[in-house]
């Protein structure tokens, strides 16, 4: 027999752990450990909400965590309840599939002004996740500037954009639905310090910025190279900038403006105790594609700042740490002997959540290279021994059905669930109180 816990339940975990149960069949015993009452990571607080179909990809983790030699023991915080040298000690292999939820920082002056907010703040309170949920970000416009060009920035600009009729079969939290309906931002500006041919935007989801209700994608013909430069592009990159090319083709005069404004990076954020203007340096890019300042700068108003420009997996003590990529320091996976990392906590934050699939199952073969036979280590009992003694209060999965069943009882007309916000609700639910 195997033991294997895995820390953090989100794509990575689930994946991690169904990979060890294909590798190992019978001879496995997975544990997923979360500090969240409720399980699968970013799919709950990282997906955007109105991607209700990505986020049914959790009907697959739920499949495995229901089977005997999955458990999700969740509300159990690593570093505070147990610590990681400790799981060392009852389990064959940890696995550290912590994703990476702390900003990266924007590092200009003035990026600690009230309204300048990270990626993982907006979009964990737009989705409800505790720690963001009193987030009450700035909404009173009239101009948000949103830097970065890839995926998040585009979640977020869209969520921004959307009216409130847009988010009905969302799980949009409540909290946010009612503060973006009272909104008054008539421009979201997208910074990006590179080109159109840089976009990190995939299609479909840049697609989407063009069917909005009240909101219209804005290009500059300028900013766009010569369409015959585009077939040096792979075929995914053409179909984003089609649709940027498209954008500048039919300006639209809807109310709110989503405004892409490229070779563009924002060198301060001014304002009088509060963000009120970003000032933004015009760049070229050098031979290698990388953008370098030209001294022309210009100013943007803007009440809100949020920076959408990648993130980093937050370091535990004692664990092998790569500062520079900010993530764990790893050799394909393994960081020191039984211990090992998965998804953006092993590679940083690029991918879509099917790359951890096949991470998962890389990682399941080293274990399984590394661990040919029976350690005699003791696994599940040795922990629920070692939480009960230290009066750990965890949730199950089984814990979790109740909290999510609450939740779907009390989700608005035509939504899925109405999350709780709160680490207290969330086991006030489970306890049935
Ligand atoms: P990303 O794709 O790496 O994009 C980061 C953006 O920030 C890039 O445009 C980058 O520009 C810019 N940037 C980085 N440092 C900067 C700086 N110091 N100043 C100005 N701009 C800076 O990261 P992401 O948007 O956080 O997404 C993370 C991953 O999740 C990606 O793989 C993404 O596709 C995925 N995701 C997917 C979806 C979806 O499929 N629906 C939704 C959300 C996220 P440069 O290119 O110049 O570095």
């Amino acid at each position: 027999m195997r033991h294997i816990a895995i820390i953090g339940s989100g794509p990575a975990g689930y994946y991690t752990a169904e990979a060890c149960q294909k590798t190992f069949g019978d001879d496995v015993r997975v544990d997923i450990i979360d500090r969240m009452p409720v399980p699968f990571g970013l799919i709950r607080s990282g997906v955007a909400p109105d991607h209700q179909a990505i986020k049914g990809v959790s009907r697959r983790y739920e499949a495995v965590a229901l089977t005997d030699n999955v458990r999700f023991v969740g509300h159990v915080s690593v570093g505070q309840d147990i610590s990681i040298a400790e799981l060392g000690e009852l389990y064959d292999a940890v696995v550290l599939a912590t994703g990476a939820p702390a900003d990266r920082p924007l590092g200009v002056p003035g990026d600690d002004l009230p309204g300048v907010i990270g990626s993982a703040a907006f979009v964990g309170w737009y989705n409800g996740h505790p720690d963001f949920a009193g987030l009450a970000p700035p909404l009173d416009g009239p101009g948000a500037v949103v830097v970065g060009h890839g995926n998040v920035a585009l979640d977020v600009a869209r969520i921004l954009a959307k009216t409130g009729a847009e988010f009905d079969g969302s799980d949009i939290v409540s909290h946010a639905l009612q503060g973006l309906g009272r909104h008054r931002i008539d421009t979201v500006t997208l910074l990006g310090r590179r080109g159109p041919h840089q976009i990190a935007m995939t299609p479909k989801e840049l697609g989407e910025l063009g069917d909005l209700t009240r909101a219209t994608a804005v290009v500059d013909t300028a900013d766009l190279p010569p369409l015959a430069e585009d077939a040096t592009l792979d075929p995914g990159q053409r179909k984003a900038v089609a649709h940027l090319r498209a954008f500048a083709a039919h300006p639209g005069d809807k109310p709110i403006r989503v405004v892409f404004d490229f070779f563009a990076m924002p060198v301060a954020v001014e304002g009088d105790g509060k963000v009120e203007r970003v000032i933004v340096e015009r760049t070229a890019l050098d031979k290698d594609g990388h953008a370098h300042g030209t001294g022309e700068t210009y100013a943007i108003p803007a009440g809100l700042v949020v920076s959408c420009i990648g993130y980093r997996t937050p370091p535990i003590p004692g664990v092998p740490y790569d500062e520079a990529l900010g993530r764990f320091a790893n050799v394909d996976g393994r960081i020191a002997p039984g211990l090992y990392a998965v998804g953006w906590a092993r590679r940083g934050p690029t991918g879509t959540i099917g790359t951890n699939r096949p991470d998962g199952f890389r990682i399941a073969e080293q274990i399984a290279a590394d661990l040919p036979g029976d350690s005699g280590k003791q696994g599940r009992p040795a922990l629920d021994a070692l939480l009960a003694a230290r009066k750990v209060d965890v949730v199950t999965f089984r814990d979790w059905q109740r909290i999510e069943a609450a939740e779907i009882a009390a989700a608005r007309d035509g939504a899925p669930r109405e999350k709780f916000v709160g680490v207290e609700e969330m086991m006030a639910a489970r306890d049935g109180v």
